[in-house]
């Protein structure tokens, strides 16, 4: 695809109402009117976790299964991901399940590998200002989930995402996931404001995560309906199929049982707002036993 120029770019991101753009992702389309919710496991942490975490995904009606196989962890002696062989079994869960693949990519080096493996790149919170990052990440023929860094303000966002599109790449989620702010009871401070604002002003599909945005598996329904009703395009949420032994962020992982009553509590709400939940990626495997 030809680069569009930076000045194209701009006007683009600057004219509010214009028509959305619609990311694809294989079969499952983001920005284009029905919800998308894309869950899976914070880390990928053996083969059974998660091929159990993608089947769960998969029959609750989930579109796009996550996990992490290259793990950016406040401490350096927490469960780092198990990189390549996870990306591996992380491929293969989600084939077996017919879903397509995200992962998060933390380095220019990790490309090759992640690519081969990912149908969509994430790039993470603490890396939302790594401009060589996002120049690379310009230059591949794969969509981008860009997160909103720790303590970015929405235009410190946006032109992180101009990095991506004005590289080459059009194909470029946002994903609000929360902020740091003052108040110290959740984990971070879920902006849907800005959400809204964002949708406004700029054309590129927007995913919330609220997983990430509370740390507590009890938040994320009241947060994700929020995030529908505030108008994003879809949700990354962590599920686990045993969220009291996950190696990372078991607190605010939704079990398979929580999963799948959010899934159907997402349908009657975007309904009511005129909308509807995209339809399964997996129409096979959705509700069976
Ligand atoms: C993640 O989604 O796995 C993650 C690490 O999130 P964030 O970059 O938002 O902290
Ligand atoms: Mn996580």
């Amino acid at each position: 695809m030809a680069a569009p120029s930076p000045d194209a770019v701009r006007k683009a991101l600057s004219v509010p109402g214009q028509a959305g753009r619609v990311v694809r992702i294989g079969p499952v389309e983001v920005g284009a009117g029905p919800f998308v919710v894309m869950a899976g496991p914070c880390a990928v942490e053996s083969g059974a976790q998660v091929e159990a975490a993608a089947r769960a995904v998969a029959r609750a009606g989930a579109h796009v299964l996550r996990g992490g196989a290259f793990k950016p962890r406040t401490s350096p002696y927490a469960f780092q991901g198990l990189g390549e062989a996870g990306l591996t079994l992380l491929a293969q869960a989600a084939r077996a399940n017919g879903l397509p693949v995200i992962t998060e990519v933390m380095s220019e080096a990790q490309l090759p590998v992640v690519c081969a493996h990912a149908d969509v790149l994430q790039i993470g919170a603490r890396n939302m200002q790594n401009f060589s990052l996002l120049k690379a990440v310009a230059q591949v023929n794969k969509p981008v989930l860009l997160k909103r860094g720790l303590s970015a303000t929405l235009d410190e966002w946006l032109l992180a995402a101009e990095y991506v599109l004005a590289g080459g790449n059009g194909e470029v989620m946002l994903c609000e996931r929360g902020i740091r702010t003052f108040e110290p009871a959740l984990r971070n401070t879920l902006d849907l404001g800005g959400v809204a604002w964002v949708k406004r002003r700029s054309p590129l599909p927007v995913v919330v995560d609220p997983s990430h945005a509370t740390g507590d598996a009890a938040l994320v329904l009241p947060l994700a309906l929020a995030a529908a009703a505030a108008g994003a395009d879809g949700l990354l949420v962590e599920v686990h199929p045993a969220p009291e032994s996950a190696l990372c962020d078991g607190a605010q992982a939704l079990t398979p049982a929580a999963f799948s009553d959010l899934m159907s509590r997402l349908g009657p709400l975007l309904q009511a707002l005129g909308r509807q939940l995209a339809a399964p990626a997996a129409p096979a495997l959705g509700g069976a036993a």
